[in-house]
C-alpha cells in the first residue's frame, strides 16, 4: 500500500431517526477516533446537518485527525435517498425532506461525500468486512424501529433511477393488516419490526401472560427493548417466542419473494432486535422463506446474522465512499 493510502483519512457516518454516529477511519480502515449524538430534537433540517458536522468534529477531535484532512465521507441516511445529488428524500422516521447532505457536507468539509441509504451502508459494511464478504448478492433485513433493507449485488449498492430501493420494511404482506408509519396498510413493518413485536408483547404482559417480560421492563412500550425480549425468551415467556417467531416467518415471507427476484447467496439478518436472538430469528427466517421458494432456490442462499453490530453502517459509509471515488477515477481514465 502506498504512503499517501496509509496516510488518508476516511470519515463513516450513520444517521439514525434516534442516534448519530461518526467514526474516523486511517487508509488501512483502522479506527481512529468516534462521536456519537442524540438526532432527536432536531426538527429542522438545518439544525440536524450542523449536528451532523458537529459530530465529525467531535470524532476528528476524538482520533487527533484535522478535519481538513478528510479525504471522503460516506454517510448512510434513513429513508430513500438520491444516491446521485447526494439528498435525503423523505425518511418515514425524520421530519426532514429533501435535504441536500452531500452539498452541505461537501461545501463545509470541502471533500468528496457519497450520500446512501443507511442499511445500504450497513449492508456494504458487512460485505466488505463482516458476515457476507465475498458474496455475489445480499440482502440485508435489519429490523428495528421499522425493518430497513439493503442489496450488494456483484459489488454495487442495487439502486433504482431516481432513489435508493429495497424498502424491504413497505413490502405489503398484509392486505388488511394495521396501517404502517408510511400511510399504507399491513406493510411488513407494521407486523414484524421490533415497535410491532414489543407492542404485541406489551399486550401479553399487561393481561399477565408475560411474567418474564413484566418483570424486566413492565408493560410500557417504550421500556420494552430488544434485551427486555431477549429476558422475557430467557425466562421462558412463551407467548412473547411466540410473538418473535411470527415475526420472524413474516420476515421469512418477505425473503422468499426477493429470493424469487434477486437469488441472494446471502441473507444477512441484523439490527439490535437480530443481535439480543440470533438464533431464534435466522432459524426461523430460513424456514419460512425455504418453505416458500422454488425447489431450485432451496438450498441457494443461507441465511446468518449480521458480525459488525453498530459498526456495520460507518465501516461501509467510508468503505462506500472510497469505492465511488475508485469507480470515478477509472471511468475518468477510460475517458482519457
Ligand atoms: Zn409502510
Amino acid at each position: 500500500m502506498s504512503e499517501s493510502t496509509q496516510q488518508s483519512r476516511w470519515l463513516g457516518f450513520d444517521l439514525g431517526g434516534t442516534k448519530m454516529l461518526a467514526q474516523v477511519y486511517d487508509g488501512d480502515n483502522k479506527a481512529l477516533g468516534r462521536a456519537r449524538k442524540k438526532t432527536k430534537g432536531t426538527s429542522d433540517a438545518k439544525a440536524g446537518l450542523e449536528r451532523i458536522a458537529e459530530t465529525i468534529e467531535l470524532a476528528c477531535e476524538d482520533g487527533e485527525v484535522d478535519p481538513k484532512e478528510l479525504s471522503g465521507i460516506g454517510i448512510g441516511c434513513p429513508g430513500p435517498v438520491d444516491m446521485e445529488s447526494g439528498t435525503l428524500l423523505d425518511p418515514p422516521n425524520l421530519a426532514w425532506n429533501r435535504v441536500p447532505v452531500r452539498k452541505y457536507l461537501e461545501d463545509r468539509f470541502k471533500c468528496p461525500v457519497a450520500v446512501l441509504n443507511d442499511v445500504d451502508a450497513g449492508v456494504y459494511g458487512e460485505y466488505r468486512y463482516g458476515a457476507a464478504r465475498n458474496a455475489t448478492c445480499v440482502i440485508g433485513v435489519f429490523p428495528g424501529t421499522g425493518i430497513g433493507g439493503g442489496c450488494i449485488y456483484r459489488g454495487e449498492v442495487l439502486r433504482g433511477g431516481s432513489a435508493s430501493c429495497m424498502e424491504i420494511g413497505h413490502i405489503q404482506v398484509m392486505p388488511n393488516g394495521p396501517i404502517c408509519g408510511c400511510g399504507h396498510r399491513g406493510c411488513l413493518e407494521a407486523v414484524a419490526s421490533r415497535l410491532a413485536i414489543a407492542a404485541s408483547a406489551a399486550k401479553a404482559a399487561y393481561r399477565g401472560q408475560a411474567p418474564g417480560l413484566a418483570k424486566a421492563a413492565g408493560t410500557d412500550l417504550g421500556s420494552i427493548r430488544s434485551s427486555a425480549l431477549a429476558a422475557s425468551i430467557d425466562a421462558d415467556d412463551e407467548i412473547v417466542k411466540q410473538i418473535i417467531k411470527e415475526a420472524a416467518r413474516q420476515i421469512g415471507i418477505a425473503v422468499a419473494g426477493l429470493v424469487h427476484v434477486l437469488s441472494p447467496d446471502v441473507v444477512v439478518l441484523g439490527g439490535g432486535l437480530v443481535e439480543a436472538m440470533p438464533d431464534l430469528f435466522t432459524e426461523h427466517v430460513a424456514k419460512a422463506a425455504r418453505k416458500r421458494v422454488m425447489p431450485v432456490y432451496e438450498d441457494s442462499f443461507k441465511v446468518v446474522p449480521a458480525a459488525l453490530g453498530d459498526d456495520a453502517a460507518v465501516l461501509g459509509g467510508a468503505a462506500w465512499v472510497q469505492h465511488v471515488l475508485k469507480q470515478n477515477e477509472s471511468q475518468a481514465e477510460e475517458k482519457s
